[in-house]
């Protein structure tokens, strides 16, 4: 079973996965917690290429960087781990290039999503929990967090978040059987709750 988290920065994905893997693992699952970009070894280069160059990277080579992240990392830890039957959980995956790349950086939503297919050789989420969040207030909470690293702290244009946020929605409106959209400026227990429903369901069906 592969189930992803989306949002924005700020939105609560790494309390959520861990609040989830904590209770899959109650229940006798095994879980992987991974997370894109920085999954693997590879990976936490390309994170580190990605990320500190943040703003003078074309926004192509970004978008094929994350590619080649996602495609180690499936072809590595993700599938096989659900080969065997485990419960993968991971941070961000294809929906966060369309959103980011496709429509932040605006290089299309189909052409990212066309590019992260190809890189994921296919592989889709059984289910996308989607942490929706007005992308100020997610400002401010990343803002007030003492291992805020600085470039999130950058100011990047609020009509690249707020594309980000609409291009989210969107993909959730348009797979609405994939998608599970919370609203992230609840409690983090309330929230973990319809989480848990919504795997619940996934894990009977
Ligand atoms: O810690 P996290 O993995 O969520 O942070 C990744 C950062 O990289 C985020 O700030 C997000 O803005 C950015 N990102 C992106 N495109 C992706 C994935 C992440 O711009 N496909």
């Amino acid at each position: 079973v592969f189930i992803t988290l989306e949002g924005g920065d700020g939105a609560g994905k790494s309390t959520q996965s861990s609040l989830l893997a904590a209770w899959l693992r109650e229940a006798g699952r095994e879980v992987v917690t991974t997370r894109e970009p920085g999954g693997t070894e590879l990976g936490v280069e390309i994170r580190h290429l990605v990320q500190h160059r943040r703003g003078h990277v074309a926004p192509r080579a970004e978008a094929l960087l994350y590619a080649a992240d996602r495609a180690h990392h499936v072809a590595t830890l993700v599938r096989p781990a659900l080969e065997r039957g485990a419960v993968v959980l991971q941070d961000r995956y294809l929906d966060s290039s369309i959103a980011y790349q496709g429509a932040g950086r605006v290089l299309g939503a189909d052409e990212v999503r066309e590019l992260s297919l190809w890189a994921a050789d296919g592989l889709l989420p059984d289910l996308t929990v989607l942490l929706d969040l007005d992308p100020e207030e997610g400002r401010r909470r990343m803002a007030s967090r003492a291992d805020a690293p600085y470039d999130r702290l950058e100011a990047a244009p609020d009509d690249f978040h707020a594309r980000v946020r609409r291009q989210y929605l969107a993909l959730a409106a348009s797979e609405p059987a994939r998608f599970l959209v919370v609203d992230a400026a609840a409690d983090p227990d309330a929230i973990h709750a319809r989480v848990r429903e919504g795997v619940a369901g996934l894990l009977e069906a």
